[in-house]
């Protein structure tokens, strides 16, 4: 699929979504990534051919989608509601996109059985929807958008409803389905998680427009600017003054020219709270900073520590590791490796 200069104006004054560019490969795994009110579903819903875009093409292998009937983009959609039909049993829910498409009555039965049996819910055939829990009616969605295997399957928020424990678990099941069909998958969220364990490829959206895109390794590690940065965790974002990071009394450590040189030119630098370290402060190290704040998160403790320069910035360290913990009020000395601090 290839999507090129793709925007829309709902109102002609501003734009929901504004340039995207993208080239998606059969089988990609790609996730929209973004906060409310970003263009995430405004960017699906043109995927889908719901919305027409005021500029821009999205192609589908090689034909332009817009010349394309509804039926024959074969596009397979879950919508975070589910729009599961109230009245109709499971069963009759999945096969409803094969009748639409007329296949026959014996062809319809074996798909509709492999795809229960996809989902987990033979036992849960002649229910109706509201029967089932969030989790299953979820899976009926699912069932319901790939039983036709559709050549791209797009799915809004899938997990948005359920709650955290339950989500965990259908990840595992979108990534298995995923794995089995080997279908092509658009998905939108706006939870940063979910987006970095399923995906082959994020897309980060702001304001309509696509701030990065690459592997979850690359968007998390490397973030293009300081929104990504912060909105991919909690990171500290350092102003570059003359050179030299404003934060002071940061000890940087390692590292290679070119690294030294990257951070010289840069305006901002971010660097991740679990990469900053901290050591007690001998009794005259006049850089010690001072632990303003502690957090005692489980897996790890957040602290806040207060720099001599005034700036604030955010330690995480892991409580499994043999690591110092230190109380509000002590005095540390704070240390970044130099490949740790992202220009
Ligand atoms: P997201 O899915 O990331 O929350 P949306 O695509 O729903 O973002 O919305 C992007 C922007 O477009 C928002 O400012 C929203 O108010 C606006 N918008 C979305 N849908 C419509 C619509 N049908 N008519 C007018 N404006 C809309
Ligand atoms: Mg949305």
């Amino acid at each position: 699929m290839n999507i090129s200069g793709l925007a829309k104006s709902y109102d002609g004054n501003t734009w929901a979504v504004e340039g995207l560019d993208l080239r998606i490969e059969p089988g990609e795994f790609v996730t929209i990534l973004g906060p409310s009110g970003s263009g995430k579903t405004t960017a699906l819903m043109m995927l889908a051919g719901f919305e027409s875009p005021t500029r821009g093409e999205i192609e589908l292998n090689g034909e332009p989608v817009a010349a394309l009937p509804a039926y024959r983009r074969n596009i397979g959609m879950v919508f975070q509601s589910y729009a599961l039909f109230p009245t109709m049993s499971v069963a009759d829910n999945i096969a409803y996109p094969l009748k639409m498409r007329k296949v026959p009555r014996a062809d319809r039965e074996r798909l509709v059985n492999a795809s229960l049996e996809l989902v987990q819910l033979q036992a849960h055939r002649d229910k109706r929807p509201h029967q089932l829990s969030g989790g299953q009616q979820q899976r009926v969605a699912l069932a319901r958008a790939t039983v036709f295997t559709p050549g791209l399957l797009l799915m809004d928020e899938p997990l948005g409803a359920l709650d955290r424990k339950l989500r965990q678990t259908m990840q595992n099941e979108i990534a298995s389905i995923h794995r089995t069909l080997g279908v092509t998958v658009v998905s939108v969220t706006h939870d940063q998680e979910e987006a970095l364990s399923l995906s082959d490829r994020i897309l980060i959206m702001a304001d309509g427009k696509m701030q990065q895109l690459g592997t979850p390794a690359e968007i998390f590690e490397r973030p293009r600017n300081a929104f990504v940065a912060d909105f991919m965790g909690e990171a500290n974002v350092i102003d570059v003054v003359a050179g030299r990071l404003a934060a002071g009394s940061v000890h940087v450590e390692g590292g290679t020219e070119g690294e030294y040189a990257a951070i010289r030119l840069a305006d901002q630098v971010s660097v991740r709270p679990e990469l900053v370290m901290l050591e007690a402060a001998s009794d005259h190290d006049a850089d010690a900073g001072v632990v303003t704040a502690c957090t005692y998160q489980g897996s790890v403790v957040r602290y806040e520590v207060r720099l001599q320069s005034g700036a604030s910035l955010v330690a995480r360290a892991s409580t499994g590791s043999e690591q110092q913990r230190f109380e509000r009020g002590a005095s540390v000395s704070v240390t970044v490796r130099a490949h740790s601090i992202v220009p």
